[in-house]
């Protein structure tokens, strides 16, 4: 860079110039620029408008009463066959009651998986992707994922965990754009080309 007042060439980072005592012009802030190309791009509305309309869309109660209905029905038809099983051919009617507790046992972990999986609310947030840090664990979750650290507009930076290994691989250093995220779990990153 060069110095406003006298011309010297001054080192990049240089707050004053070391000839003349000129102030240099404060480095512009990258960064900035990017994450105000983020904001202004249609992508960044889009999501915005997708992710309001998530929060203001109720959950209704209607997988609960069907998931009851199949429990009621299953548990009745389950246990009215077991018992004509039992009453005649005897010991042999343990195998459709144990066909009924394993119906009850699959329902009740895909109601689990299906509780589980609406976690925390989704956040829709601009960033920069500042690291790949390679496969990892994360935290009070399960199985292979992979960290990547972010950086966001305040300058705050944060890891977060992608399970999708092709995510992952489409994933740059330095790339921008808009990252959706629920609890520390990557849900997708749609990059803006700035
Ligand atoms: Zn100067």
């Amino acid at each position: 860079m060069k110095c406003t007042s006298c011309g010297a060439s001054l080192p990049e980072n240089a707050s004053t110039c070391e000839y003349c005592g000129t102030k240099a012009p404060a480095p512009e802030n990258n960064d900035d620029k990017i994450f105000d190309l983020i904001k202004q791009s249609p992508q960044y509305a889009s999501q915005m408008v997708q992710a309001q309309s998530a929060r203001m869309r109720p959950k209704g109660p209607m997988p609960f009463i069907a998931m009851g209905l199949f429990f009621f029905v299953w548990c009745g038809v389950g246990l009215f066959i077991t018992t004509m099983f039992f009453s005649h051919v005897g010991m042999l009617g343990i195998l459709p009651l144990g066909m009924v507790l394993f119906g009850v046992v699959a329902m009740l972990s895909t109601l689990g998986k299906a509780l589980g999986s609406g976690g925390g609310p989704m956040k829709v947030i601009p960033a920069i992707v500042l690291r790949k840090k390679g496969s990892a664990v994360p935290p009070g979750g399960f199985g292979e994922s992979f960290g990547v650290i972010f950086k966001f507009e305040s300058g705050r930076s944060e890891e977060f965990f992608v399970a999708d290994g092709l995510l992952y691989e489409r994933l740059s250093e330095q790339d921008a754009g808009i990252l959706s995220v629920r609890d520390n779990q990557v849900v997708k990153f749609d990059e803006v080309l700035v």
